[in-house]
């Protein structure tokens, strides 16, 4: 798959920014929504995506990407107060070869703890619990 191309609208994210699938939300407003990713490569791993559809950074127009990190940095800010990670990976993936699995533009802020590895990429991992990844969004939110 390309860098350039028709966005797809049967991709997961935008079946979950339609309410088509569910998601354990963080944060939503007028331009983006975060949630936790299904399949974390650490505890805490939230996921920030524009609302308007693109497939990836490069296609993304500029004032979006503005109000998109703008946001990952503030819930970034979040994951420190709430999880207290030792550090903050933010990973943003362009184009196959490059590793992105889900072609509507998303950025990774993945939280790293001194001592614990970090999970596979790209939905390659175990699937979190429900539960636990609503507990994890809740102390996230609460932080916002
Ligand atoms: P990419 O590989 O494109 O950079 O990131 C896609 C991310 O979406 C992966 O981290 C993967 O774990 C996550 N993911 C895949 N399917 C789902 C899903 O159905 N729900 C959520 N919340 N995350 C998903």
């Amino acid at each position: 798959m390309s860098l350039h191309g028709d966005y797809e609208t049967d991709n997961i994210f935008a079946r979950i920014l339609r309410g088509e699938m569910p998601c354990v939300k963080v944060y939503e407003d007028d331009n983006i929504l975060s949630f936790m990713d299904m399949f974390p490569q650490s505890e805490g791993h939230t996921l920030v995506i524009p609302k308007a559809p693109s497939r990836n950074l490069l296609e993304t127009n500029a004032k979006d990407i503005g109000r998109l990190f703008g946001s990952v940095q503030r819930i970034a800010k979040a994951v420190e107060i709430a999880l207290k990670p030792d550090g903050i990976v933010i990973t943003q993936f362009n184009g196959a070869p490059a590793g992105q699995t889900v072609f509507h533009t998303h950025v990774h802020i993945i939280p790293r703890y001194t001592g614990l590895g970090l999970g596979a990429h790209g939905g390659a991992g175990t699937m979190a619990d429900i539960d636990a990844l609503t507990v994890l969004a809740g102390k996230i939110t609460a932080a916002l």
